[in-house]
């Protein structure tokens, strides 16, 4: 961003504070300098906002954007441009890259390449394990001192599976306040599986992904964390028996966090009947009894926040039969529309507690500075403008995400991100980007 840039302020005019009254927000100089009614600023550029809804920046815990090492699928550029127009205004970057992210020499590249993007702010998460192979512990001090200040670390993709490997993770990251999110899946219990263990996989004959591989290493791991008096976040839980785990390990006042995913919260394993890879995915979905558990445990805050595991794939990895495709979903550009669907229109939440799980809460878990703010003044101004009366039928085509694999295509979704604004400038304006 230019330093004249930075100068311009900007009047927005009639938006709905967190679904509230109408006001008017001004932004100057990469903070929010004013907000209610009748807000005036001379010289400022003016923002039409009637009928929209202004949130607090989004803020993903969880963003694959595959660079460095497979930039045919995603790159830093591509990806976070899909984040402004999803409304983030920060990610953080899973560390499974090639070179994997378990330097603070790759962590710095990131972080870099995020900055010079400019679309929106990436924040590197740290490999646990060199290689995330599960046998040696990554330079969690390094990075964590590096330029990146990475706080999270997580061998996403695979899970730490070696208890103590795990319990030395979570002891070493209590010097400097960081976090271990551990991707839950029993190794062994999972070997081969394709998709949820239940009737539908017996039905298709697929290979089951019973819910005890996730649940088995979430409660093994709340009892860790407890037992060192560390922190742990929980990726992407998925299972009716995860949200009881986490709801015991939370009543006992230990320092366990979770996210769940947009699609986890919309879909079931009865999408894979068709055996469209497109719904393939790591965890898999599940039944609708638990994403009914899943949306009751994140109206009620025993799951935190939102996160969208995107998981772009090229088409060739995609477009194949069902055992051969790799796991994963795009979510960036589409997370706030599900999220209206499964959580808003459905009275589970408000847009003020949408706020706190797609922003302010994530933005604490992942130790970052600078989102995850109220709209009032003093605050950076890093915020999104959403039109929640909008309705449309979901284009991956339309995505600037490199890969098209979103499970949400042709699906009609309501809301449209109309404008997403990072330290007072605009990134994403009249739905495109700025
Ligand atoms: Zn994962």
């Amino acid at each position: 961003m230019s330093e004249t840039a930075a100068t311009v302020a900007w009047l927005i005019r009639g938006a709905r504070p967190l679904g509230g009254e109408p006001a008017d927000i001004r932004v100057a100089d990469g903070t929010i300098t004013a907000t209610g009614p009748g807000a005036s600023a001379p010289r400022a550029q003016v923002l039409d906002a009637t009928g929209l809804i202004a949130l607090p920046g989004l803020v993903d815990l969880h963003t694959h954007l595959r660079e460095p090492g497979r930039e045919d699928a995603e790159t830093i550029e591509t990806g976070t441009m899909a984040a402004a127009l999803g409304g983030f205004t920060a990610v953080h970057a899973m560390a499974n890259t090639d070179p994997v992210a378990e330097t603070a020499g790759v962590a710095e590249q990131i972080w870099r390449l995020g900055r010079r993007a400019g679309h929106c702010d990436v924040q590197p998460v740290g490999a646990v394990t060199v290689g995330l192979a599960g046998a040696q512990l990554a330079e969690l001090g390094a990075m964590a001192e590096s330029a990146a200040r990475v706080r999270m670390f997580s061998d996403d993709g695979r899970c730490v599976s070696d208890a103590v490997l795990m319990r030395r993770a979570l002891e070493y990251v209590k010097a400097f306040d960081g976090v271990i999110a551990q991707h839950a899946q029993e190794p062994r219990l999972t070997e081969g599986a394709q998709m949820n263990e239940g009737e539908v996989s017996g039905r298709l004959g697929l290979a089951g992904w019973p819910a005890v591989a996730e649940e088995a290493v979430i409660a093994r791991d709340c009892l860790l964390a407890a037992h060192v008096g560390s922190t742990l976040h929980l990726c992407h839980v998925s299972t009716a028996g995860s949200v009881e785990i986490i709801r015991w390990a939370k009543s006992k006042g230990w320092q366990v966090t979770a996210e769940v995913t947009p699609h986890h919260l919309l879909l079931t394993d009865e999408l894979a009947a068709g055996y469209d890879p497109v719904y393939k995915v790591n965890p898999p979905l599940r039944t609708a009894a638990d994403v009914a558990a899943l949306r009751d445990a994140l109206a009620d805050g025993t799951i935190d926040c939102v996160a969208t595991d995107h998981a772009p794939h090229p088409l060739e990895d995609k477009e194949t039969e069902w055992s051969a495709a790799a796991f994963g979903m795009t979510g960036l550009e589409t997370a706030l529309r599900v999220v209206q669907q499964a959580m808003v229109e459905t009275g589970l939440l408000g847009w003020a507690q949408v706020a706190d799980r797609m922003s302010a809460r994530p933005a604490a878990i992942g130790r970052l500075r600078g989102h995850g703010h109220s709209l009032v003044a003093g605050s950076p101004a890093n915020l999104t403008l959403y039109d929640p009366d909008h309705r449309e039928a979901v284009d991956p085509g339309s995505h600037a995400s490199r890969s098209r694999n979103s499970p949400f295509a042709g699906m009609v979704l309501p809301g449209r991100v109309v404008a997403t604004f990072l330290r007072g400038q605009p990134t994403v304006l009249d739905g495109k980007l700025a």
